[in-house]
């Protein structure tokens, strides 16, 4: 018996590991597909309307309120390099623009990381904690073709978020809301949570994304490159 038993524990034991290792493999096989597609290279940090790059690739913004997990994601979608360079000091009030660039070295998208939001009032304007040419920015940028707002899954819709997307919307703007941090929530609460977030944000959709497991990261990758393409 303690033969079978051991047996049986270890054989248990290697396929939780094959599973594991099955599972890792995927998820580095999809991320570094994209990871061998592009190169990332950092651009510029804007603090002005006139520093933007020109605008010569589609572009996609990140925005959130603060702590909601940009940073985490951004590294998921494209490595440590372009998390890294937003969160430096002096750099976390601009507009990180950062190219990904084929093998050929040409730039296929830019990835535009915004401030963060949320901790100062909202008033007229989206954030009156925002620099001031971030609003323009979202009105007027001609190369801007996606939105990709981030809400995080554990936090009930917030007034700002909801502005956010209202504004957005009445600008016109093309908008994913992706729903960060969904390992943290099990089966019922991830349902629940992602009900509530479509209805308080008024959506059709939300992509629950998860920068620690991988979750959603192919599908918020489709969604970017439908633009690119
Ligand atoms: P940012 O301020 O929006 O750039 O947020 P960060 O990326 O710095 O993340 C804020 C906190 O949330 C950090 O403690 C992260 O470790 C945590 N976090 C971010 N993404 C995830 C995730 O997908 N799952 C979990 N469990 N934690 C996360």
């Amino acid at each position: 018996m303690q033969g079978r038993a051991d047996y049986d524990e270890r054989t248990h034991r290697s396929r939780g590991r094959s599973d594991g290792l099955r599972l890792y493999a995927l998820f580095s096989s999809l991320f570094f597909a994209h990871a061998m597609r592009y190169t990332t290279q950092f651009l510029l940090s804007a603090l002005a309307a006139a520093q933007f790059p020109a605008p010569d690739a589609p572009e996609i913004a990140f925005l959130g309120r603060s702590n909601v997990g940009k940073s985490s994601l951004l590294n998921t979608l494209v490595g440590e390099k372009t998390a890294k360079v937003s969160q430096t000091p002096g750099r976390t009030r601009a507009i990180n623009f950062f190219a990904l660039l084929d093998e050929s070295k040409r730039q296929k998208l830019v990835f535009a990381d915004l401030p963060g939001y949320g901790y100062a009032k909202i008033s007229k304007s989206i954030s009156a904690g925002w620099p001031e040419f971030i609003e323009p920015y979202l009105a007027i940028r001609s190369a801007l073709k996606l939105c990709v707002c981030l809400v995080d899954s554990n936090v009930p819709a917030q007034e700002s978020d909801r502005q956010l997307t209202d504004w957005l919307r009445a600008a016109g703007r093309e908008l994913v809301v992706v729903a960060t941090k969904i390992d943290r929530l099990s089966g019922n609460q991830r349902t629940r949570n992602l009900l509530a977030l479509r209805q308080g944000l008024e959506l059709e959709e939300i992509l629950p994304v998860s920068a620690k497991t991988g979750y959603g990261v192919k599908e918020l990758w489709a969604r970017i490159d439908a633009v690119g393409s």
